[in-house]
């Protein structure tokens, strides 16, 4: 049997080249021959990205992962530390177009800050995706990114890709595939099995210290069969219903707050220090 090579596990060049797919194109720049291909190498990356995705995301891995990945074992670190920590991620694409790991949680965040909005909002924003350290921990990108979705339960078609399903061993599993699968009609979210990422582990990191719409924004930024599907409803509780508007609220601010002016992190870094010391300890568990 063959061994996976590393771009047979990792086939995104650039883990926000999933955003190739969610972003539209804009007609002028359509024409343009380079860009567009590039736009076709990143869907077909993508492509290959959710074919692992969906056939390696069962029930038993998430429930697995997650319990590997309790806070704690991967040792402490500050929040700062933990951004400089993922900023080291390679990323082979091009420098001038990219934006670094770090840049994109400024992006994040300073959008938010630029609206007035609360503080406790800007700092979601600053950490939302320090999950993504779990590409560092030796995860698969397939495991890390992507849109999420509940495991145990009949896949919605508002899943990107869904025909990749196929593959996936749940779905010969009856009592997964049923629309409620092993939970209760309204049980909510929480009592629910997502696919595993870096939504679920960094809120499990950073539970103790977020407000409760903070939390929800980070465990369910990437649940866009949800959010922006509109799927799953039957699975939530009132409360879900309440709080996804703030996960709603989130959203365009980490989607188009992309752009090509880099955040000055020098010039950012004492503010954003005070921020993360008024709600978090010096350093925390991973
Ligand atoms: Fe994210
Ligand atoms: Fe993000």
């Amino acid at each position: 049997m063959e061994t996976a090579t590393e771009t047979e596990q990792n086939p995104l060049r650039d883990l926000d080249d999933l955003d190739a797919i969610r972003i539209p194109v804009e007609p002028a720049e359509e024409k343009e021959h380079v860009f567009r291909d590039y736009a076709a190498e990143a869907r077909s990356t993508v492509r290959e990205f959710y074919r692992l995705n969906h056939t390696y995301q069962t029930l038993e891995f998430a429930r697995a992962r997650r319990q590997e990945f309790l806070p704690g074992k991967h040792g402490e670190m500050g929040i700062w530390e933990a951004m400089e920590y993922l900023n080291t991620l390679v990323d082979d694409s091009d420098p001038d177009t990219d934006l670094s790991q770090i840049e994109h949680l400024l992006q994040t965040s300073e959008a938010i800050r630029a609206k007035g909005l609360p503080r406790w909002f800007i700092l979601t924003g600053l950490i939302h995706d320090l999950g993504k350290i779990l590409c560092l921990f030796g995860e698969p990108q397939w495991a890390v990114v992507g849109d999420t979705f509940p495991v145990g339960c009949a896949y919605s078609d508002k899943i990107v890709y869904s025909e990749f399903f196929e593959a996936n061993p749940d779905i010969r599993v009856e009592e997964y595939q049923t629309t409620c699968g092993i939970y209760a009609e309204g049980c909510g979210l929480d009592s629910i099995v997502m696919s595993w990422g870096h939504d679920e582990y960094l809120y499990h990191v950073v539970k103790p210290f977020l407000p409760e719409a903070g939390l929800y924004m980070i465990r369910y930024h990437s649940f866009y069969p949800a959010h922006t599907g509109k799927a799953y409803n039957w699975l939530m509780n009132d409360h879900d219903r309440e709080m996804f508007e703030w996960v709603r609220a989130f959203n365009p601010f980490d989607l188009y707050s992309k752009n090509k002016v880099k955040p000055d992190i020098a010039a950012l870094k004492p503010y954003y220090e005070e921020l993360i010391a008024e709600f978090f300890p010096a350093k925390i568990a991973w």
